[in-house]
Protein backbone atom coordinates (compact mmCIF):
# COMPACT_ATOMS: atom_id res chain seq x y z
CA UNK A 1 0.00 0.00 0.00
CA UNK A 2 0.96 3.46 -1.27
CA UNK A 3 -0.75 6.00 1.34
CA UNK A 4 -2.10 5.98 5.30
CA UNK A 5 -4.18 8.84 5.93
CA UNK A 6 -4.64 9.30 9.53
CA UNK A 7 -7.58 11.50 10.34
CA UNK A 8 -7.90 11.83 14.62
CA UNK A 9 -11.33 13.20 15.53
CA UNK A 10 -12.53 14.35 18.51
CA UNK A 11 -16.40 15.74 18.18
CA UNK A 12 -16.30 16.24 14.87
CA UNK A 13 -19.87 15.91 13.66
CA UNK A 14 -21.50 17.86 10.33
CA UNK A 15 -18.51 18.08 8.40
CA UNK A 16 -16.34 14.64 9.41
CA UNK A 17 -18.35 12.71 6.34
CA UNK A 18 -17.60 15.88 4.16
CA UNK A 19 -14.26 16.36 5.14
CA UNK A 20 -13.92 11.82 4.04
CA UNK A 21 -15.54 12.40 1.02
CA UNK A 22 -13.37 15.20 0.09
CA UNK A 23 -10.09 12.97 0.97
CA UNK A 24 -11.85 10.00 -1.04
CA UNK A 25 -12.33 11.95 -4.05
CA UNK A 26 -8.45 13.07 -4.00
CA UNK A 27 -7.53 10.00 -3.26
CA UNK A 28 -9.28 8.09 -5.98
CA UNK A 29 -8.41 10.35 -8.58
CA UNK A 30 -4.69 10.09 -7.64
CA UNK A 31 -2.54 6.74 -8.87
CA UNK A 32 -2.02 6.00 -5.19
CA UNK A 33 -3.74 2.65 -3.10
CA UNK A 34 -4.31 4.02 -0.01
CA UNK A 35 -6.83 3.85 3.13
CA UNK A 36 -7.83 6.01 6.05
CA UNK A 37 -7.41 5.06 9.09
CA UNK A 38 -9.84 7.16 11.33
CA UNK A 39 -9.43 7.57 15.10
CA UNK A 40 -12.09 8.40 16.96
CA UNK A 41 -10.51 9.97 20.24
CA UNK A 42 -13.75 9.39 22.43
CA UNK A 43 -16.08 11.35 20.19
CA UNK A 44 -19.56 12.03 21.99
CA UNK A 45 -21.05 13.86 19.58
CA UNK A 46 -22.34 10.72 17.57
CA UNK A 47 -20.60 12.35 14.61
CA UNK A 48 -18.39 8.97 13.72
CA UNK A 49 -21.63 6.86 13.59
CA UNK A 50 -22.43 8.60 10.21
CA UNK A 51 -19.41 7.77 8.62
CA UNK A 52 -20.39 6.10 5.55
CA UNK A 53 -18.99 2.15 5.06
CA UNK A 54 -16.20 2.10 2.88
CA UNK A 55 -13.36 -0.97 2.32
CA UNK A 56 -10.91 2.16 2.77
CA UNK A 57 -11.86 3.19 6.05
CA UNK A 58 -10.30 1.83 8.84
CA UNK A 59 -11.80 3.17 12.18
CA UNK A 60 -9.98 2.82 15.88
CA UNK A 61 -12.41 3.89 18.63
CA UNK A 62 -10.70 5.62 21.64
CA UNK A 63 -12.84 4.54 25.05
CA UNK A 64 -12.12 8.34 25.94
CA UNK A 65 -10.11 11.27 25.17
CA UNK A 66 -6.61 10.89 25.15
CA UNK A 67 -5.93 14.40 22.90
CA UNK A 68 -4.95 14.66 18.93
CA UNK A 69 -1.00 13.21 19.80
CA UNK A 70 -1.92 10.03 21.43
CA UNK A 71 -4.90 8.97 17.92
CA UNK A 72 -2.11 10.24 16.04
CA UNK A 73 0.57 8.25 17.44
CA UNK A 74 -1.79 5.19 17.15
CA UNK A 75 -3.10 5.75 13.83
CA UNK A 76 0.36 6.04 12.46
CA UNK A 77 1.50 2.61 14.18
CA UNK A 78 -1.62 0.69 12.48
CA UNK A 79 -0.59 2.44 9.03
CA UNK A 80 -0.04 -0.25 7.11
CA UNK A 81 1.00 2.51 3.47
CA UNK A 82 4.75 3.07 3.12
CA UNK A 83 3.78 7.01 3.28
CA UNK A 84 2.21 8.63 6.17
CA UNK A 85 -0.17 11.33 6.08
CA UNK A 86 -1.59 13.44 8.80
CA UNK A 87 -4.44 16.14 8.69
CA UNK A 88 -7.18 17.41 10.99
CA UNK A 89 -10.71 16.20 10.02
CA UNK A 90 -11.84 20.36 10.72
CA UNK A 91 -11.94 21.15 7.11
CA UNK A 92 -8.96 23.70 7.23
CA UNK A 93 -5.96 21.70 5.31
CA UNK A 94 -6.66 21.57 1.98
CA UNK A 95 -7.31 17.75 2.19
CA UNK A 96 -8.08 17.66 -2.06
CA UNK A 97 -4.10 18.43 -1.68
CA UNK A 98 -2.77 14.95 -0.44
CA UNK A 99 -2.31 13.43 -3.61
CA UNK A 100 -0.02 16.22 -4.86
CA UNK A 101 1.95 16.42 -1.25
CA UNK A 102 3.00 12.41 -1.68
CA UNK A 103 4.28 13.48 -4.99
CA UNK A 104 6.25 16.35 -3.39
CA UNK A 105 7.56 13.42 -0.88
CA UNK A 106 10.50 11.29 -3.53
CA UNK A 107 13.56 12.02 -2.87
CA UNK A 108 12.32 13.51 1.17
CA UNK A 109 11.70 12.07 4.05
CA UNK A 110 9.09 14.98 5.15
CA UNK A 111 6.75 17.62 3.29
CA UNK A 112 5.07 20.20 5.15
CA UNK A 113 2.03 22.65 3.85
CA UNK A 114 2.90 25.24 5.37
CA UNK A 115 0.18 28.23 6.46
CA UNK A 116 0.51 31.12 4.94
CA UNK A 117 -2.23 32.88 7.51
CA UNK A 118 -2.30 32.04 11.36
CA UNK A 119 -6.04 31.59 11.77
CA UNK A 120 -8.04 30.07 14.72
CA UNK A 121 -8.80 31.71 18.31
CA UNK A 122 -6.90 33.53 20.82
CA UNK A 123 -4.88 35.04 17.81
CA UNK A 124 -3.53 37.66 20.09
CA UNK A 125 -2.29 35.55 22.42
CA UNK A 126 -1.09 32.61 19.64
CA UNK A 127 0.14 34.17 17.00
CA UNK A 128 3.46 35.51 19.37
CA UNK A 129 3.67 32.58 21.09
CA UNK A 130 4.07 30.86 18.33
CA UNK A 131 5.93 33.47 16.66
CA UNK A 132 8.56 33.17 20.09
CA UNK A 133 8.58 29.18 19.74
CA UNK A 134 9.42 28.50 16.23
CA UNK A 135 12.04 30.90 16.56
CA UNK A 136 13.70 29.00 19.69
CA UNK A 137 13.05 25.75 18.28
CA UNK A 138 14.77 27.31 14.71
CA UNK A 139 17.79 28.20 16.57
CA UNK A 140 18.04 25.37 17.62
CA UNK A 141 17.56 22.83 15.20
CA UNK A 142 19.71 25.26 13.33
CA UNK A 143 17.42 25.48 10.12
CA UNK A 144 15.06 27.71 8.82
CA UNK A 145 11.40 26.32 10.61
CA UNK A 146 8.40 28.29 8.08
CA UNK A 147 5.65 26.92 10.05
CA UNK A 148 6.30 24.55 12.86
CA UNK A 149 2.96 23.24 14.53
CA UNK A 150 1.32 22.48 10.91
CA UNK A 151 -1.27 19.61 11.00
CA UNK A 152 -0.66 18.83 7.32
CA UNK A 153 2.02 17.09 6.35
CA UNK A 154 3.45 13.19 4.60
CA UNK A 155 6.29 11.24 5.55
CA UNK A 156 7.96 8.06 5.09
CA UNK A 157 6.35 5.60 7.65
CA UNK A 158 9.83 3.62 8.82
CA UNK A 159 11.46 6.48 9.65
CA UNK A 160 8.52 8.35 11.72
CA UNK A 161 8.71 4.74 12.99
CA UNK A 162 11.45 5.53 15.19
CA UNK A 163 9.94 8.52 17.04
CA UNK A 164 6.24 7.30 17.48
CA UNK A 165 7.30 6.54 21.04
CA UNK A 166 8.18 10.17 22.03
CA UNK A 167 5.77 11.66 21.09
CA UNK A 168 3.52 13.59 23.45
CA UNK A 169 -0.18 12.57 24.18
CA UNK A 170 -1.56 16.76 23.27
CA UNK A 171 -1.06 18.84 20.56
CA UNK A 172 2.78 19.28 20.38
CA UNK A 173 2.94 15.95 18.81
CA UNK A 174 3.19 17.75 15.18
CA UNK A 175 6.40 19.65 17.10
CA UNK A 176 8.07 17.07 18.31
CA UNK A 177 7.75 14.86 14.61
CA UNK A 178 9.14 17.47 12.37
CA UNK A 179 12.19 18.06 15.74
CA UNK A 180 12.80 14.70 15.12
CA UNK A 181 13.36 14.36 11.66
CA UNK A 182 15.57 18.02 11.51
CA UNK A 183 17.43 16.65 14.75
CA UNK A 184 18.45 13.68 13.22
CA UNK A 185 19.82 14.39 9.79
CA UNK A 186 16.36 13.97 7.85
CA UNK A 187 15.14 15.72 5.29
CA UNK A 188 12.01 18.38 5.70
CA UNK A 189 10.81 20.50 2.45
CA UNK A 190 7.68 22.89 2.93
CA UNK A 191 5.45 23.46 0.48
CA UNK A 192 2.87 26.72 1.34
CA UNK A 193 -0.74 25.82 1.78
CA UNK A 194 -3.85 28.08 2.09
CA UNK A 195 -5.65 27.50 5.67
CA UNK A 196 -9.18 27.93 5.79
CA UNK A 197 -11.38 28.92 8.47
CA UNK A 198 -12.33 25.83 11.26
CA UNK A 199 -15.80 23.99 10.99
CA UNK A 200 -16.45 23.37 14.63
CA UNK A 201 -14.75 24.27 17.82
CA UNK A 202 -10.51 24.08 18.19
CA UNK A 203 -9.71 22.07 20.84
CA UNK A 204 -6.43 24.19 21.65
CA UNK A 205 -6.22 25.57 24.65
CA UNK A 206 -4.41 28.37 24.93
CA UNK A 207 -2.29 28.43 28.01
CA UNK A 208 -2.64 25.04 29.35
CA UNK A 209 -1.35 23.93 25.90
CA UNK A 210 0.96 26.75 25.35
CA UNK A 211 3.32 25.85 28.33
CA UNK A 212 2.98 22.03 27.67
CA UNK A 213 4.28 23.17 23.65
CA UNK A 214 7.70 25.29 24.95
CA UNK A 215 8.33 22.33 27.52
CA UNK A 216 8.13 19.88 24.56
CA UNK A 217 10.17 22.13 21.97
CA UNK A 218 13.26 22.16 25.05
CA UNK A 219 12.91 18.59 26.23
CA UNK A 220 13.53 17.63 22.27
CA UNK A 221 16.35 19.73 22.35
CA UNK A 222 17.63 17.97 25.57
CA UNK A 223 17.26 14.72 23.85
CA UNK A 224 19.39 15.41 21.31
CA UNK A 225 21.55 18.23 21.00
CA UNK A 226 22.04 19.24 24.71
CA UNK A 227 24.92 21.63 23.83
CA UNK A 228 22.57 23.55 21.62
CA UNK A 229 20.72 24.55 25.03
CA UNK A 230 23.86 24.54 27.95
CA UNK A 231 26.54 26.03 25.87
CA UNK A 232 24.86 29.78 25.37
CA UNK A 233 23.92 29.33 29.34
CA UNK A 234 27.84 28.55 30.05
CA UNK A 235 29.36 30.78 28.09
CA UNK A 236 27.31 33.87 29.50
CA UNK A 237 27.92 33.08 32.71
CA UNK A 238 32.04 32.18 32.41
CA UNK A 239 32.17 35.16 30.10
CA UNK A 240 30.71 37.33 32.72
CA UNK A 241 33.00 35.58 35.57
CA UNK A 242 35.84 36.44 33.53
CA UNK A 243 35.24 39.91 33.06
CA UNK A 244 34.48 40.22 36.76
CA UNK A 245 37.62 38.01 37.84
CA UNK A 246 39.66 40.87 35.51
CA UNK A 247 37.82 43.41 36.57
CA UNK A 248 38.86 42.22 40.40
CA UNK A 249 42.46 42.06 39.98
CA UNK A 250 42.61 45.22 38.22
CA UNK A 251 40.91 47.53 40.75
CA UNK A 252 41.06 45.51 43.79
CA UNK A 253 44.60 44.53 44.09
CA UNK A 254 44.55 41.04 43.49
CA UNK A 255 41.86 40.15 45.70
CA UNK A 256 38.56 38.35 44.06
CA UNK A 257 35.42 38.93 45.10
CA UNK A 258 32.70 36.23 45.97
CA UNK A 259 30.01 36.99 43.44
CA UNK A 260 33.15 36.67 40.91
CA UNK A 261 34.13 32.77 41.92
CA UNK A 262 30.27 32.31 42.13
CA UNK A 263 30.08 33.42 38.22
CA UNK A 264 32.92 31.00 37.64
CA UNK A 265 31.88 27.62 39.42
CA UNK A 266 28.31 27.80 37.79
CA UNK A 267 29.90 28.48 34.25
CA UNK A 268 32.04 25.30 35.24
CA UNK A 269 28.82 23.18 36.66
CA UNK A 270 26.63 24.39 33.77
CA UNK A 271 29.82 23.39 30.78
CA UNK A 272 29.90 19.99 33.23
CA UNK A 273 26.70 18.66 32.78
CA UNK A 274 26.37 20.10 29.16
CA UNK A 275 29.18 17.10 28.50
CA UNK A 276 27.23 14.56 30.74
CA UNK A 277 24.20 15.33 28.72
CA UNK A 278 25.91 15.12 25.59
CA UNK A 279 27.49 11.78 26.17
CA UNK A 280 23.99 10.29 26.84
CA UNK A 281 22.79 11.51 24.04
CA UNK A 282 26.21 9.73 22.01
CA UNK A 283 25.51 6.79 23.95
CA UNK A 284 21.48 5.98 22.59
CA UNK A 285 22.28 6.98 19.44
CA UNK A 286 20.52 4.16 17.44
CA UNK A 287 23.11 1.34 15.79
CA UNK A 288 20.91 0.71 12.76
CA UNK A 289 18.90 4.21 12.04
CA UNK A 290 17.06 4.07 8.68
CA UNK A 291 19.04 6.08 6.38
CA UNK A 292 17.68 9.54 4.92
CA UNK A 293 15.55 9.64 1.43
CA UNK A 294 18.21 11.12 -0.25
CA UNK A 295 21.36 8.64 0.71
CA UNK A 296 18.88 5.38 -1.08
CA UNK A 297 21.58 4.21 -3.53
CA UNK A 298 20.21 4.36 -7.36
CA UNK A 299 20.23 0.95 -7.50
CA UNK A 300 19.14 -1.15 -4.89
CA UNK A 301 21.19 -4.54 -6.03
CA UNK A 302 24.68 -1.91 -5.17
N1 LIG B 1 -8.39 16.00 18.18
C1 LIG B 1 -8.37 14.77 18.79
N2 LIG B 1 -8.33 14.72 20.16
C2 LIG B 1 -8.30 15.85 20.93
C3 LIG B 1 -8.28 17.10 20.28
C4 LIG B 1 -8.32 17.14 18.91
O1 LIG B 1 -8.38 13.73 18.13
O2 LIG B 1 -8.27 15.74 22.15
C5 LIG B 1 -8.42 16.06 16.70
C6 LIG B 1 -9.42 17.05 16.14
O3 LIG B 1 -10.67 16.44 15.91
C7 LIG B 1 -8.76 17.50 14.86
C8 LIG B 1 -7.28 17.39 15.18
O4 LIG B 1 -7.16 16.49 16.28
O5 LIG B 1 -9.06 16.63 13.77
C9 LIG B 1 -6.65 18.73 15.55
O6 LIG B 1 -7.40 19.38 16.56
P1 LIG B 1 -7.85 20.91 16.42
O7 LIG B 1 -8.25 21.16 15.00
O8 LIG B 1 -8.85 21.20 17.48
O9 LIG B 1 -6.51 21.67 16.75
P2 LIG B 1 -5.91 22.92 15.98
O10 LIG B 1 -5.88 22.57 14.51
O11 LIG B 1 -6.84 24.05 16.28
O12 LIG B 1 -4.55 23.08 16.58
MG1 LIG C 1 -7.38 22.00 13.25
Amino acid sequence: MDVSIVLPVFNEAGHLVTELGRIKAAMDASPYTYEVVVVDDGSTDGGVEELPDLKQVRLVTFPHNRGSGAARRAGTTLARGEVVVWTDADMTYPNDRIPELVDLLAGWDMVVGARRVERGTRRLVRVPAKWLIRILASFLARTRIPDLNSGFRAFRKVVAGQYLHLLPAGFSCVTTLTMSFLSNGYSVRYTPIDYAPRAGRSKFHWWKDTVFYIRQVVRMVLLWNPLRFFAPIGVVLGASGAGKLVYDLVTKDLRVATNTVVLLLAAALVLLVALVADLLVQLNRSRDAVLPAHTTPDDPAG
